[in-house]
């Protein structure tokens, strides 16, 4: 990798987790050229092969705790999960004025679980890129992931404002659009628009798995029909899903409730041939799909499964 760049906006990134995000990171930051050295942590000793080997990082560590040495900025790429213990063994080996942050997919219980391990003089600022896709894996990144998307930080009252303004502005120069909120806000809205959709992707592909009188070769043959596309949500990381939901379990509760009860609407308008209701409730759908093409986070073209990398 290219390690150049007299003054870059850090001297030396620590990805603690190389996978999709992680890998995306060191594309856009280096496309920028944000970072004098970006080294990166990875268990398996196939990923941090292949991290180095695709120019991701120039030095791979098993151990988070060797791999943050002498960062100036420190991002937790790994599964929410994994940040409570990743943080314990980061936080002795931190030196002062470093920003700790992490892009995982809920808020409030990263801040709980990483902010009791990070020492006085260390910034820690959690934040959450809105950008992905089904794949895994340090192969999976590319550049432009966060072009155009929205990265949403959740700082707490007493964070550091020039820490705050610098990730702001690395989050920018990855490509990003910058939104601030509190943890807990985000896990709510994230409830709605990624984890709830995430969970009935899930539970479509299973219920279709499940059926006596569908054959398995049918369910395959014939997925055009919409299935398709949530078979592609589905396909996404089981462990980072897994986290997902045993870390935003209320949020989630909350919204699934309110799913469940226009579940029931739809259902009773069905079985009442309520028309009326059916039309007025698809045509409010479609609304929405047409705001969020308006705003620039999609675009108007049919995919047949074809072209770019989807985005979930
Ligand atoms: P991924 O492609 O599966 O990569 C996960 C990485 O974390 C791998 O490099 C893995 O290493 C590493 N890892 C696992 N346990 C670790 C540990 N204990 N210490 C250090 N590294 C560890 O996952 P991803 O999609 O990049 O997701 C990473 C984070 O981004 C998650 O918190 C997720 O919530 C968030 N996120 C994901 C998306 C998305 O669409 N995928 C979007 C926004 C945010 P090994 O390969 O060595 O096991």
């Amino acid at each position: 990798m290219s390690e150049t760049q007299a003054s870059p906006m850090f001297q030396r990134i620590a990805l603690i987790g190389i996978g999709l995000i992680g890998s995306s990171i060191s594309h856009a930051a280096r496309r920028a050229g944000l970072a004098g050295t970006i080294v990166g942590c990875s268990p398996r000793s196939e990923t941090r092969e292949k991290a180095e080997k695709l120019g991701l990082v120039s030095a791979s560590y098993e151990h988070a705790s060797d791999a943050v040495r002498d960062a100036d900025l420190v991002l937790l790429c790994s599964p929410v999960g994994t940040y409570a213990a990743i943080a314990e063994a980061i936080g002795p080996h931190l030196k002062a004025g470093t920003i700790v942050s992490d892009v995982g997919s809920v808020k409030a219980s990263v801040v709980r679980d990483v902010s009791p391990h990070i020492p006085q003089g260390v910034h820690f600022i959690a934040g959450h890129p809105i950008a992905g896709t089904e794949q895994s894996g340090p192969e999976a990144g590319f550049a432009e992931l966060f072009d155009g998307r929205w990265c949403i930080l959740t700082p707490e009252a007493d964070s550091d404002r020039l820490a705050l303004a610098k990730l702001e502005s690395f989050w920018r120069k990855l490509g990003s659009q910058v939104e601030i909120m509190t943890p807990e806000h985000h896990d709510l809205v994230l409830a709605i628009t990624s984890h709830v959709p995430h969970l009935i992707a899930y539970n479509i592909v299973n219920t279709a798995a499940h059926l006596e009188r569908v054959t398995d070769s049918e369910v395959i043959k014939f997925s055009a029909g919409g299935f398709r596309d949530f078979t592609r949500i589905a396909s996404s990381d089981p462990i980072m899903w897994r986290d997902v939901f045993l870390n935003n379990r209320d949020a989630v509760l909350e919204m699934l409730g309110r799913f469940s009860e226009d579940l029931v609407t739809l259902q009773r308008a069905i079985r009442f041939g309520d028309g009326e209701t059916l039309e007025r409730m698809f045509a409010e759908s479609r609304d929405i799909r047409r705001g969020i093409i308006q705003a620039g986070q999609d675009t108007a073209a049919p995919n047949f499964g074809r072209g770019s990398p989807t985005k979930s």
